[in-house]
């Protein structure tokens, strides 16, 4: 007892972040690293599940780590690392294939998702299979607890479900793994409110875009369609802008909300204003990043100090796991 609860979060390295992984993620992760002991997964095994081509992955992991890095997270006490890296990742992944079924893994909705949107023909095989290395992922560093959205729920009931079925087999090795739910509200991408914010839709704010990219693109920002002149009252609660307003600069909110129902404030003016805002909220981020990008030794050095941790923990656990399969 007293010993602090772990937690296992990461990201597949898809290149330089933007202002809904800093929302729904980063921000998360920084307030909870005094609280838990935390893991921070560079998921490059998964990246390849729904798309085979290495060659970016390790620029795309450096961007990703320069923005974690940036947004605060603290590698000496939260070990970064690559998955890659911990060959342990795909032995224990192996061991945990055979505690679940294909049919099992089939009916994840997550997965069905995932071929609708990406417009994937035949699931591969690796891929049908990567909840399975998701599990391997968190039960590795004996994860308590794995931060998800609501979306990400099915996936940590997969490897709940292993863990439990290799206990059961084997003897109790594996704690089983909680969703610790984020209830961060998804941030709209510039296309408008009921669309996410991501890189494969092309409308996102990156954390590492200078303030005139921030201002180039919040003007291209989907807005209340009624409001076509400057003096038309407009909606805020249909306007993808102001929602961004309420979640940067949320003491400012009230008097554009009133600025724009009575058509006194039009809608250049109000872009202009919250993107000044969120360039000076990432002002902090940018200098960080810049500091980190003018030392790539730094940043490789911090990443080889993450794997050498992570390593270590995941070969006990692997020790663990071969003693109680007596295959040690
Ligand atoms: S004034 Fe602002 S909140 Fe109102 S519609 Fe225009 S951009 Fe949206």
């Amino acid at each position: 007892m007293g010993t602090r609860q772990t937690i296992l979060s990461g990201m597949r390295p898809t290149g330089k972040l933007h202002l809904g992984h800093l929302v729904g993620a980063l921000e998360n992760w920084v307030k909870l690293q005094g609280e838990y002991d935390n893991y921070h997964l560079i998921a490059d095994y998964h990246a390849l599940t729904t798309d085979p081509d290495s060659s970016r992955i390790w620029s795309n992991s450096i961007d990703m780590l320069l923005d974690w890095l940036a947004a605060g997270v603290d590698p000496a006490r939260s070990p970064v690392f690559r998955q890659s890296q911990i060959k342990e990742h795909t032995e224990l992944h192996l061991i945990l294939s055979m505690l679940i079924t294909a049919a099992r893994l089939e009916r994840n909705p997550a997965v069905k998702e995932q071929v609708r949107d990406l417009n994937i023909e035949n699931v591969s095989y690796g891929h049908l299979g990567y909840p399975v290395l998701q599990a391997a992922d968190i039960l590795l560093y004996k994860g308590d607890l794995v931060p998800v959205g609501e979306d990400q729920v099915p996936h940590v009931e997969i490897a709940r479900e292993i863990a439990r079925r290799f206990n059961n087999q084997y003897g109790a090795v594996f704690p089983e793994p909680e969703p610790k739910l984020t209830h961060f509200p998804r941030l709209p991408g510039l296309d408008g409110l009921e669309k996410k914010m991501s890189k494969s839709a092309g409308n996102t704010i990156l954390l590492s875009d200078s303030p005139e990219e921030i201002l180039k693109k919040m003007k291209t920002a989907v807005t209340d369609p009624l409001k076509v002149r400057r003096n038309d009252p407009g909606r805020p609660e249909v306007c993808l802008v102001y929602r961004y307003h309420q979640k940067f600069n949320p003491s400012g909110s009230a008097e554009i909300e009133a600025g724009c129902r009575s058509g006194a404030l039009g809608c250049v003016e109000c872009k202009a204003t919250i993107a000044g805002v969120i360039a000076s909220h990432l002002s902090p981020f940018r200098e960080r990043r810049a500091h980190f990008e003018s030392r790539p030794g730094e940043v490789t050095e911090i990443l080889a100090d993450g794997e050498a941790r992570a390593r270590a923990r995941a070969r006990t656990t692997m020790a663990e796991v071969r003693r109680a399969m007596n295959m040690g």
